[in-house]
């Protein structure tokens, strides 16, 4: 217990019963949670135990707040009037990016090695942890690697380049680059969800296109390429702009820089094709069929994304309260604290083991696990999504007053919370793509189901909840019940994960309060919650060093 010092003992300027900032950390070592999950999912330890120690290390969180201290910024122009259209970043931008890069962020899922996607859903909430805004132009050169198939003449340039593992910011053409980033521009003004409704045009010109047209969001407009979408004369087609040509830059001119809520080291901009040069990638008209193997894979990241953010809040929460006292006990040991926190805890951890098995499905080179992908992706983005703008907002407060201060990384990560459920499908978009995809693909509700059966006789609680959603929903609900029907096989299914990735006591507890209704509406509002066993998962406790780390 920590003792406070009578106040006649303590001068005007002595710092009590503050607990010293958390400093570098080991992002695999000290989270048990991921180790499990990552060795039930068949993840590389080994690879993921280094990039734990670079990622969380004392350089990476400074480089990491560098470059949200001093975001990006636009150069249109040089000195004489020449257009530009640059963005610039702080050197601890090009840091982060540089060494996620070179832990395999964007590469190690295409290697061809055994559990890739894993390792890859790994990093993210590794690095989701220490700078989530630049997850954002490496998710997308990750992404990009499957779509490129539509066009073999553009892989042989372009996948060797993407999948280097080499970070190059220079501004030149891909052929003269050892590593290249790519970018995704399909969001216009009228409609972002509606891609249908884009307006961008594109003219043939021999065996290239000429694109004219303006995106209203286009993150990382420092890539050295983007796949977008616009009209061809056969239809909706998908297009690969290259940044830079030989001896020129292609006519993408950026417009201004968004000034957003958070995500500030990655710049987002609007950008204008004014005649730009595309390659086409797939066939006239075959637009969204292309795209869609980029949308696919990064939602793979906004699914695990939410799980990292939220890790890295409960991490810092469990920090405060170890080393924080009121009312003359430490607020880890205060009864009602743990169960707050060990509520929380059942929901980041269900988000990560969601999100490995997802992960896991997307390794697997089989008909069933590919159908359980396209299923198990969206419902796991969904609802870790949904659990982390809350999970966030009560980590916060975790810290009472100093939660709310820019100096503890909380503002930031609550920032962050709402970000990944709005791009790759907001919520309403995304339950409804949950009951198109029941309805048109018959693998993807058979895969599914064969999970969701396969889990049966573990646990009564769950088999009973599997049984009232199949008794509440014998078909497809009406699309007005799109959230109710996602939410409740989102939790099965996060059930199933949690059974097989976490402990025993963390799936009973997640089973009982969330499937079997046994808690309040409030994080918190529940009773009998394993405490000591979810807190130990969540950090160290007792004993627990708050000295400044290496
Ligand atoms: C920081 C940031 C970076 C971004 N970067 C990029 C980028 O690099 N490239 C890019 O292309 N885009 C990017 N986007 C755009 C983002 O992907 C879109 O904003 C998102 O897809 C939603 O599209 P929208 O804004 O047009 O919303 P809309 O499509 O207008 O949707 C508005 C709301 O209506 C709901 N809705 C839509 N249809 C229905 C329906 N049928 N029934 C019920 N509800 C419905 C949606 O769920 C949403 O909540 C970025 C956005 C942000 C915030």
């Amino acid at each position: 217990m920590t003792t406070i010092p009578p106040a006649s003992e303590l001068g005007t300027h002595s710092v009590a019963n503050q607990p010293a900032p958390r400093m570098a950390r080991d992002l695999w070592q000290e989270d048990q949670p991921l180790r499990d999950a990552v060795a039930a999912a068949g993840g590389r330890a080994a690879d993921l135990a280094t990039t734990g120690v670079v990622l969380g290390s004392a350089s990476m969180l400074q480089a990491a707040e560098d470059a949200r201290r001093d975001p990006p910024r636009l150069h249109l122009f040089d000195r004489t009037g020449q257009r530009l259209d640059e963005v610039r970043f702080n050197a601890g931008y090009h840091q982060v990016m540089q060494t996620a890069a070179a832990q395999g962020y964007a590469t190690c899922a295409w290697d061809g090695q055994p559990g890739g996607h894993v390792t890859h859903a790994a990093q993210v909430y590794m690095l989701s942890q220490v700078e989530p805004g630049c997850c954002c132009p490496l998710t997308m050169t990750y992404a990009a690697v499957p779509a490129l198939a539509a066009n073999p003449a553009l892989e042989r340039i372009w996948r060797p380049r993407l999948a280097s593992g080499v970070y190059d910011p220079s501004i030149r053409p891909v052929e003269a680059k050892a590593g290249a980033t790519l970018g995704m521009a399909m969001t216009e003004k009228q409609g972002g969800s509606d891609v249908r409704a884009n307006t961008t045009r594109a003219e043939p010109d021999g065996e290239v296109y000429r694109l004219t047209g303006h995106k209203w969001f286009c993150s990382a407009p420092m890539s050295d390429g983007f796949l977008t979408l616009g009209y061809a004369p056969g239809g909706l087609t998908c297009f690969l702009v290259p940044r830079w040509l030989e001896g020129q830059r292609n006519a993408i001119r950026l417009q201004r820089l968004k000034v957003k809520l958070g995500n500030v080291a990655n710049a987002s901009s609007e950008i204008e094709y004014d005649g730009a040069l595309a390659y086409p990638l797939g066939g006239e008209g075959q637009g969204v069929r292309t795209i869609i193997e980029m949308v696919h894979h990064t939602r793979l990241d906004t699914a695990m994304a939410p799980a990292g953010l939220m890790r890295a809040a409960l991490a810092e929460a469990h920090w405060w309260v170890s080393g924080r006292s009121a009312f003359q006990r430490r607020l880890i040991d205060q009864p009602l604290m743990r169960t707050v926190l060990a509520d929380l805890a059942l929901d980041a951890e269900g988000a990560l083991a969601v999100g490995m098995y997802v992960a896991r499905a997307f390794d697997r080179d089989d008909e069933g696990a590919r159908a359980l992908a396209r299923i198990g992706v969206a419902l796991a983005k969904y609802l870790s999504n949904k659990r982390c703008v809350t999970v966030i907002g009560e980590a916060m407060e975790v810290l009472g007053g100093m939660g709310y201060v820019e100096e503890t990384p909380m503002p930031m990560l609550y920032r962050e919370a709402p970000l990944n459920g709005i791009w790759e499908g907001s919520g309403n978009v995304i339950c409804l793509d949950i009951l198109r995809t029941l309805a048109r693909d018959p693998l993807a509700g058979a895969a599914l189901a064969q999970v969701l059966d396969g889990a049966r006789g573990q646990d009564r609680g769950f088999d009973a909840a599997l049984e009232a959603h199949r008794a509440r929903w014998p078909g497809l609900p009406e699309e007005a019940q799109a959230r109710w029907f996602a939410e409740s096989l989102a939790l099965l299914l996060t059930a199933v994960a949690l059974m097989e990735m976490s402990s025993g006591p963390v799936a009973q507890d997640y089973i009982r309060t969330r499937l079997g209704g046994e808690r309040g509406i409030l994080p918190g509002a529940v009773a009998g919650l394993q405490t000591d066993h979810i807190l130990d998962r969540l950090g160290r406790r007792e004993g627990a060093s708050f000295d400044r780390d290496t």
